[in-house]
């Protein structure tokens, strides 16, 4: 429990030190969005941040070769014109500096960095019945008191390390993707490691391979992987952007995963294997998540059609990697395409004909401990100074999970959620008035940005209404709850009902819950539902005043 000090005479809570309508914790790029709607709709605003600055995931994961693999002009903000005019992406796919750059930019441009604290590391936040607020303890000992708690902790905000046996006696150096260090990290003429083989992995291979002495990458998992092929964006293309940005918001808006690029009108048996093989090209050079939104369109829904492409997948590796016997255990045996979240990198499977790198499968050599100066596995020890965990997060749920978050009746959020998320719209939680998660659990399952910022604009519509209407306290439906959550569970088991041993159902996490944790029914359905809701006066959101002198509304 939150000891918060002072006497509470007033139905307010006891020692609060400031006071602000709208509370949002982590400054990424949903935490941002929702500060800039929350003040342009009139609420007193106050960003906590970790972080020391902005960017949340963008910040943390600044390991060499991080970058998009969605296109940066999908994943940047779309609310303001202007904004997008001005700022030219330097590639299709940015970089994690650039994208740094533009998160510091939209905040300095919109003026919202007076509202965010850095270094503020939430670590209790309970709802105070009596008031009707929040009260939200920061690391250090200061604590707020909110009308409305938003947190915009992200989905992928807490790395995730396997508890590898003597782990912590490792003499050299250990770093995790998504905690990479501000300073540099010399890795020049090292012995390194990188555990994991996702999204990640990929990308930090290649980007290192020309500067370490020797590297070894560590594989449980062979995964899919494709390339990016990024590019520059050319000032023909800058100019074209700029012209099309309606039409690409538009696009956008009614992708049912918020990407520009076009379904496919053919099965994979519509052609014969030579038209085949050129469209699987065509798709090979393709950028980024193409080769899963504009592949044929039975990629995902028949075994044979997936098989198809997955054997073309495999012989591009054979023809890439030199090794035979590397080359098979870098080809997924185990799963078909889309059932993990398909990576995209430039220069992976290369990276193993460099003879300073080797890979070992720890499905075939498991690890068994590490050692004072390497990781030993099953066939032996290898000696490391630098050892990269690649290993992923605990998703969806994670950062929530470790806020100290408490209800009504002080019931804790994880007791609620000790069987999976249960959400409406993947915004709120019945039991926990005021709260509001958007870009968190039952969220995205596709172009993050695009979701997150549906549900910023309607978590923001709903504090208006509530506003309007003399409203201090929102809540969601036991009821409606439940029906949402049973349509996420239904949806991810229907076909294609990909992913099952996958970090999407918690499968990654020991002990963690198997609970489907995005919202696969796509964006127009969560429009159309927005549109219902909105209509309907916001039912089944619950309102009742705000207890009498009780408002959380000074200015932050
Ligand atoms: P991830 O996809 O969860 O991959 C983690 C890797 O670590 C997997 O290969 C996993 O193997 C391995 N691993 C976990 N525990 C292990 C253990 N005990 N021993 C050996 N290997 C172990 O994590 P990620 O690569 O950080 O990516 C997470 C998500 O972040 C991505 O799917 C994507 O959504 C996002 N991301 C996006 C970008 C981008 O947009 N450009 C870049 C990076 C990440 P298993 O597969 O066997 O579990």
């Amino acid at each position: 429990m939150v000891e918060f000090s002072g006497a509470a005479g007033d139905g307010r809570p006891p020692g609060a030190e400031g006071d602000v309508e709208v509370l949002v914790v982590g400054a990424g790029i949903t935490g941002i969005y929702q500060c800039y709607r929350a003040r342009e709709a009139g609420f007193s605003v106050a960003v906590l941040e970790a972080g020391e600055g902005v960017g949340g995931t963008w910040y943390w994961n600044r390991y060499p070769g991080a970058r998009f693999d969605s296109e940066s002009y999908t994943y940047g903000y779309l609310f303001s014109r202007e904004l997008f005019e001005e700022w030219e992406w330097q590639e299709h796919f940015s970089a994690q500096p650039e994208i740094e750059r533009y998160l510091n930019h939209v905040v300095d441009r919109f003026d919202l960095r007076r509202h965010i604290r850095f270094g503020a590391r939430v670590t209790a936040a309970e709802y105070h019945e009596p008031s009707g607020t929040w009260c939200v303890a920061v690391d250090g000992g200061s604590q707020l008191r909110a009308r409305y708690l938003v947190a915009a902790t992200g989905v992928l905000s807490v790395p995730h390390v396997p508890d590898v046996p003597g782990r912590g006696g490792f003499r050299g150096e250990q770093y995790h993707t998504g905690r990479w260090p501000r300073t540099p990290v010399d890795l020049a003429g090292k012995r390194v490691a990188v555990v994991g083989t996702g999204s990640s992995g990929v990308q930090i291979v290649p980007a290192i391979v020309g500067e370490v002495a020797e590297l070894t990458v560590y594989q449980r998992t062979a995964h899919w992987c494709t390339p990016l092929n990024n590019a520059p964006i050319t000032p023909d293309e800058q100019a074209r952007l700029r012209a099309e940005f309606e039409s690409i918001r538009r696009t956008l808006d009614t992708s049912p995963h918020g990407f520009l690029h076009r379904a496919h009108d053919r099965a994979t048996f519509d052609d014969d294997p030579e038209e085949r093989r050129a469209f699987y090209e065509k798709m090979w050079n393709s950028p980024g998540f193409m080769k899963l939104t504009s592949n044929y369109t039975d990629l995902l829904f028949d075994p044979e059609a997936n098989a198809q492409w997955c054997g073309f997948i495999a012989e591009k590796i054979r023809g890439i990697v030199h090794d035979p016997v590397t080359a098979e255990k870098l080809i997924p045996k185990d799963h078909r395409y889309g059932e993990h979240r398909p990576p995209f990198a430039t220069g992976y499977y290369e990276a193993f004909n460099e003879p300073h790198v080797t890979l070992v499968d720890v499905r075939e050599t498991p690890i068994v401990r590490m050692t004072a100066t390497g990781i030993e596995t099953t066939a032996g020890v290898r000696e490391h100074d630098v050892v990269i965990w690649a290993t992923g997060f605990d998703f969806g749920t994670g950062a929530l999970a470790r806020m100290g978050i408490r209800g009504r009746g002080g019931v804790p959020l994880v007791e609620h959620w000790a069987d999976g998320p249960r959400t409406y719209l993947g915004v709120q939680t019945a039991g926990f008035p005021n709260l509001f998660f958007p870009g968190g659990p039952h969220a995205a399952a596709g172009n993050n940005p695009r979701y997150n910022g549906d549900q910023v604009d309607f978590v923001t519509d709903l504090l208006v209404y509530a506003r309007d209407h003399g409203f201090g306290v929102v809540e969601v439906d036991a009821a409606a709850e439940e029906e949402w959550t049973a349509m996420i569970d239904r949806n991810a088991a229907r076909p294609p009902s990909f992913g099952a041993a996958s970090y999407y159902f918690g499968a990654n996490i020991p002990g963690k819950p198997r609970r489907y944790l995005l919202n696969a029914a796509g964006r127009p359905k969560l429009h159309a539902m927005i549109a219902e809701i909105v209509a309907n006066d916001f039912r089944p959101f619950r309102f009742a005043p705000a207890p009498a002198g009780t408002g959380a509304d000074a200015t932050a």
